[in-house]
């Protein structure tokens, strides 16, 4: 059991370094191959984050279960999409609403493999929402290709003017939190608030403003 636990830990380590230093396209073409390595890849994010005082996720659904339910979310990169299953699951309780034919309620999550009914495959560089159709968008943990920048763009095309961008990052991947607010800018967003508090993340709440994003170089340190 411990040697078995050891190799799926260095198989994590492994994908994990794939994702953080290749395109979100190649890591797209790749899980699409073999989707195993997203379950591989999960089990180990799971025993790492349980580690955690606490999870940014967390926050973030507490946040969205806040606003109301015809709040149109996106989850870029949403993992098992525990976002989309809770956040439905509070929107629905007491059967004011009814869920989607995916299970979700005005909830639309991302990631390379659709591992179960409310997950879309998709690279989060080109996600299927049209132009401006959505409210809050998030990216919890997941800005992990080295196309950071067309990550934001995607976001920036499918938010409507005004709405809101939620971003939790592990903190040892900014060489300057002040470099990527200033990014931030130049991508289209307006930071309004960001929380340092955390030993592990730091959360960022943008707002999508009127400017045209300018051509942006985003990129953050792999978290290898
Ligand atoms: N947001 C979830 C999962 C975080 S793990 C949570 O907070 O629990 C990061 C996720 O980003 C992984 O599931 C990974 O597959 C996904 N991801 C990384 N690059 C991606 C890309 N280019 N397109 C879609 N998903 C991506």
């Amino acid at each position: 059991e411990q040697m078995k636990a050891k190799l799926e830990g260095g198989r994590f380590r492994m994908i994990n370094q794939t994702l953080y230093t290749s395109q979100g396209r190649d890591a797209f073409s790749l899980f699409q191959k073999e989707p195993v390595l997203f379950d591989v890849y999960h089990q180990g994010y799971r025993n790492q984050v349980e580690k955690w005082p606490e999870n940014p996720l967390d926050i973030i659904i507490n946040w969205i279960k806040k606003q109301p339910s015809s709040a149109i979310v996106a989850d870029f990169g949403c993992g098992e999409a525990r976002l989309a299953d809770e956040v439905s699951a509070h929107r629905c309780a007491g059967f004011k609403h009814k869920r989607g034919p995916n299970g979700a309620l005005n909830v639309y999550s991302f990631d390379l493999v659709a591992r179960n009914r409310y997950i879309t495959a998709s690279d989060i560089a080109h996600v299927p929402l049209k132009n401006e159709t959505v409210d809050i968008a998030v990216f919890c943990l997941s800005l992990m290709g080295t196309n950071v920048a067309d990550f934001l763009k995607e976001a920036y095309r499918v938010l409507r003017p005004g709405g809101i961008l939620k971003i939790a990052e592990v903190k040892s991947r900014f060489e300057k939190i002040a470099t990527f607010v200033d990014d931030l800018k130049t991508a289209g967003f307006d930071v309004q608030g960001k929380d340092e508090t955390n030993k592990m993340f730091v959360l960022f709440d943008c707002v999508k403003s009127e400017r045209k994003p300018a051509k942006n170089t985003i990129t953050l340190k792999p978290c290898i």
